[in-house]
């Protein structure tokens, strides 16, 4: 963080590689994202194969994960980065996220040896192009009541139904597609070229625009018998690849704050009305001291959460508070830094409404805050009350 925000120095409690990984990551995003976000947000177009092989050269894409070209960073370094990205851009985050800790998470986590050594060094390179396919059109919140079905026709699986809402999809090479077969949830490995597999991009978002989505369509799709990720059983493995994800959004989040609260604060010290800057107004100082502060608990609470990580204590539910606050926080606090910004506010000139509206995005996918409510009061109570 930049130091009149870092109320709290934070900065001290990283380690000099924590500090220097994070350092490359904003460099990198300076020169190459922020020049060009607003008009790619605009457009609702973003280069997102040439940005996954940037990416790739510095290894962000499964940075947490080991072997396979992959490069074995720490949950911190892992969650910085997402911070970095996530002040250029949420749909920017949304690429590495589901690259990395959705689609490359499930191989390295439940598939064959094979499966790993097929996809994973093309995929930590950028040059295969993964996506996550948990939500259906009619099941969201809910994936435990998914209707894409796999059954098995003598040794091959045949997958039938759709998914919605799919980050990547249009662009993907390779779908990890979770399907209800006789014996539960499974997953499987879908190259998006197999015949029958169509996918769509959903256009006309007015959130997460610089960022590619789609709906996946399985028409009778067959595939192998090592399609399937062998061991994933049940739907505790696609949950598990969301914790690893929302971990990543709990950094994220703070990122895309911080990035609103600095745009506001220099906007603030040298606009001027009433024959003064509008920092020097009791009122957005009250506003601009209420928000820091939102910030760096959100930032105590993302570190913590990653040194439980590095420590292997880290807890889904743990996970959820983490989701929960800083999500809501950080689009509270682009929210408040539009105010501030006034008539600009809504320009796209400034970075400050396209964070809001990515956060919009952000607070729903990976689990509603509503889903992390009932996760943290299901740990707080002892009961259960999803349904
Ligand atoms: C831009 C974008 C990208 C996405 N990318 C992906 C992706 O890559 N892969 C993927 O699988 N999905 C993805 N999603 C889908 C996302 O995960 C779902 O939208 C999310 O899980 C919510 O599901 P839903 O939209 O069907 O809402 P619903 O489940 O219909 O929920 C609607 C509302 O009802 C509330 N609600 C639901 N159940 C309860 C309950 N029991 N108690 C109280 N309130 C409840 C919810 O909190 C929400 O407020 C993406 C979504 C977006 C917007």
């Amino acid at each position: 963080m930049t130091a009149p925000l870092d109320l709290l120095d934070l900065d001290s409690s990283l380690t000099e590689e924590e500090r220097q990984i994070r350092d490359v990551v904003r460099q990198l995003l300076d020169d190459r994202v922020r020049p060009h976000v607003a008009e790619w947000y605009e457009d609702g177009r973003v280069p997102a194969r040439e940005l996954a092989r940037e990416f790739g050269k510095l290894g962000l894409l499964g940075m947490h994960l080991t072997g396979y070209g992959c490069a074995g960073a720490s949950a911190v370094a892992y969650g910085l980065a997402c911070q970095e990205l996530e002040a250029a851009d949420s749909g920017v985050r949304s690429l590495v996220s589901v690259q990395g800790s959705l689609a490359m998470f499930a191989i390295w986590r439940y598939g064959s040896a094979e499966q790993k050594q097929h996809w994973l060094p093309s995929m930590a390179t950028g040059e295969a192009i993964g996506c996550f396919g948990l939500t259906e059109p009619d099941h969201g919140s809910d994936p435990a009541s998914m209707t894409t079905r796999a059954r098995r026709d003598g040794d091959d699986w045949v997958l039938t139904g759709g998914k919605m809402w799919i980050t990547n999809a249009p662009i993907a090479d390779v779908a990890v597609i979770w399907a209800r077969t006789d014996e539960g949830v499974r997953g499987f490995l879908v190259p998006m070229d197999t015949p029958g597999v169509t996918a769509r991009e959903i256009r006309r978002k007015m959130s997460l625009r610089a960022s590619v989505t789609g709906e996946i369509v399985l028409d009778d799709v067959r595939l192998p018998a090592d399609a399937q990720l062998p061991e994933a059983i049940g739907l505790k493995a696609p949950l598990s690849c969301l914790t690893e994800a929302r971990y990543g959004i709990v950094w994220g989040a703070i990122g895309a704050a911080r990035d609103c609260l600095e745009t506001t604060l220099a906007y603030a010290t040298t606009r001027t009305q009433f024959g003064r800057p509008l920092a020097g107004f009791q009122l957005t100082q009250a506003k601009l001291a209420d928000m820091a502060v939102e910030l760096v608990k959100g930032q105590l609470l993302a570190l913590h959460l990653g040194r439980l990580a590095d420590a292997h204590q880290l807890r889904p539910e743990q996970v959820s508070v983490g989701k929960l606050n800083n999500v809501r926080e950080a689009l509270a606090i682009a929210r408040q830094c539009r105010t501030i910004l006034g008539a600009n506010g809504v320009s796209g000139e400034y970075p400050v409404l396209r964070h809001a509206n990515n956060l919009e995005s952000v607070l729903t996918y990976e689990g509603t805050s509503e889903i992390h409510q009932l996760i943290v009061g299901q740990r707080l109570t002892g009961l259960s009350a999803f349904a």
